[in-house]
């Protein structure tokens, strides 16, 4: 008899219990600062231009290859009349998010702090039905950033 009210009570307590799930996707749980989604490059508010120089370090660092990195001379340096001390700038540049394994070496290596890792909910809901369309441009990695709406852990 003890053991039939126990597991009423017990029953009933977990009934009356806050749920401990979410109704995901509707709500979100809060992402720790370090998450690591998947990398996106960082855009510079103070000269409006990325940072990064395309310098190739991550391209070469990628253990999977899943980057392509393109660097030209930058319009806006103080030679040509600009605001912007970097001398060169990217191009173009893509992510195979299909292949990327957010490892995080990408971040590690570059020395002017032009990528981060996505700590958002929207690295993690970036699912596609055609594998070409995880491949991101340079707009795509940086309209996040451009926008205000990321700001990525990097290590001080
Ligand atoms: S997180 Fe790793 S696998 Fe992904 S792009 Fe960066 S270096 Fe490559
Ligand atoms: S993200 Fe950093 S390491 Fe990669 S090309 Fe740009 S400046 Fe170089």
């Amino acid at each position: 008899m003890r053991g039939l009210i126990r597991s009423f009570v017990t029953t009933g307590a977990t009934f009356l219990r806050k749920p401990v799930t979410r109704e995901y996707p509707e709500t979100h749980r809060e992402l720790p600062e370090r998450d690591r989604a998947f990398p996106l490059l960082l855009w510079d508010q103070q000269i409006d231009e990325p940072f990064c120089t395309g310098c190739h370090a991550c391209e070469r660092a990628c253990p999977v290859e899943c980057m392509t990195v393109l660097m030209k001379d930058n319009p806006n340096h103080t030679s040509q009349g600009g605001t912007s001390s970097r001398r060169k700038i990217i191009d173009k540049f893509w992510i195979d998010y299909g292949r990327c394994m957010r490892c995080n070496i990408c971040v590690e290596v570059c020395n002017f702090d032009a990528i981060g890792m996505n700590n958002t909910w929207s690295g993690h809901e970036s699912s596609a039905v055609d594998r070409l369309d995880l491949v991101m441009d340079l707009q795509q990695l940086l309209s996040q950033s451009r926008a205000g709406a990321v700001k990525p852990w990097i290590a001080p």
